[in-house]
């Protein structure tokens, strides 16, 4: 069915699911090709011009991802993507940092990467405070400061939210997390190439950072973990020919890296333009969508991603939704992860929003391939749509609902 999908001639649908992935862009590609056939060596391979060269790309792309979030190249250390990363900065700091304490603080609206892991430490005998969030999304820091306590070791708030956009205040909490000698941990990777990243004003100390959500390959990323002011320890997941420093072992996927370096510089170099660009064709598809009775906008209305709009849309389902819209766009009623369970959207909920109208969720991601004749259509479309669904819950009453 799938490969019937792909060879029919008919048009593919219109892609506004950026929060999922990305396509990456072909220069990032055209970067990369060399580096699978031509500069293949082994970047630990210290003897010869093969492994030199991907050696000296590798510490190229290095400079160029510190450089674009203001650490140092020996403060990255290249993962899998971000759930790596995550799983590498939350068990790893606790894993260091367990004779100083064991109580980690994190987020409800947190992605599944950086609340697992910590559920997965409580689970062998941390302590774990997860904070709720106001009905914008955000983040109260009076909240944060009373649950600070002297075992605290860890706090992890993302910068961007991978479902409503919404941008936490990661400077305040940085300040704050090192007014109490508190180490804090970002999950970035939602955020990289579309908001300003400055670790050293921020005060961050680990930061998560992924390729795919920002036009580079899928199966790459990196953590910071800051060297100084203060030096921070994180104990390897990872064990094998110690690459990265001992702190995460594994042969370094050179092509993947040079892509990764070439997406965020790519990314920055445009960012103000395509912030622009993506905000007016984001603004486009709500105005649109304001034209109809009961649509309301989850999360805060301008302290969010340029490119999303996450909207409950009374009396209709949210999967309903998304896979009637689906031969003309490719959208999610929430994070691909959640969404393939029919539960009500946790970020949603945590913002106070009753099961109904967070089961009535859905997730624009507008990006870097995005045309406003595509918004238009989309449009259109979706609004008979809803139209057709909205009538249809009269007669049937309840949504028709797995499990
Ligand atoms: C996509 C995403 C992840 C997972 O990143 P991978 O590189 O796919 O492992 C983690 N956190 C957030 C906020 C994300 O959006």
């Amino acid at each position: 069915m799938i490969s019937s999908a792909l060879s029919s001639s008919r048009p593919r649908p219109i892609y506004l699911d950026c929060h999922a992935t990305t396509p990456v862009d072909p220069r990032v590609l055209a970067t990369m090709l060399p580096y699978f056939t031509e500069h293949f060596g082994n970047p630990a391979s210290s003897t010869h011009e093969y492994g030199w060269e991907a050696e000296a790309a590798v510490q190229q792309a290095r400079e160029a991802i510190a450089t674009s979030i203001h650490a140092t190249p020996e403060e990255i250390v290249f993962t899998s993507g971000a759930t790596e990363a995550n799983n590498l900065a939350i068990k790893g700091i606790a894993e260091a940092y367990a004779s100083k304490g064991r109580h980690l603080i994190t987020v409800q609206t947190e992605h599944r990467a950086v609340l697992d892991p910590c559920r997965y430490l409580e689970s062998l005998g941390f302590e774990l405070t997860v904070l709720p969030v106001q009905g914008d999304g955000l983040l109260d820091l009076e909240k944060l400061t009373q649950a600070l306590r002297p075992d605290t070791v860890l706090v992890s708030v993302m910068v961007a939210n991978n479902e409503i956009g919404v941008l936490q205040p990661i400077a305040a909490i940085g300040a704050l997390c090192h007014a109490h000698s508190v180490l804090f941990h970002t999950d970035a990777a939602q955020a990289i190439g579309k908001v300003p990243l400055n670790v050293r004003a921020m005060n961050i100390d680990l930061m998560s950072l992924t390729a795919h959500k920002v036009y580079g390959p899928k199966g790459i990323g990196a953590l910071y973990v800051r060297r100084r002011n203060p030096r921070v320890q994180i104990a390897s997941q990872f064990h094998g020919g110690g690459q990265e420093r001992g702190r995460r072992a594994g042969t370094l996927y050179s092509p993947q890296i040079v892509g990764f370096a070439a997406a965020v510089k790519l990314a920055l170099a445009e960012r103000e333009i395509e912030t622009e660009r993506v905000k007016g064709l984001r603004d486009r598809l709500w105005q649109g969508f304001q034209t109809l009775s009961g649509v309301h906008l989850n999360g805060h209305e301008s302290q969010r991603l340029p490119g999303n709009l996450n909207l409950s849309i009374a009396g209709v389902d949210g999967q309903a939704l998304a896979i009637g819209l689906q031969p003309l766009v490719a959208v999610s009623s929430g994070s691909a992860c959640a969404s393939a369970k029919r539960e009500p959207s946790p970020v949603l909920l945590s913002l106070g929003q009753s099961p109904e109208l967070a089961f009535a969720s859905i997730r624009f991601g507008v990006g870097r391939f995005t045309t406003a004749e595509e918004i238009d259509r989309v449009l259109e479309g979706a609004i008979g749509v809803i139209e057709s669904l909205r009538k249809q819950q009269f007669s049937i009453s309840l949504p028709p609902r797995l499990s």
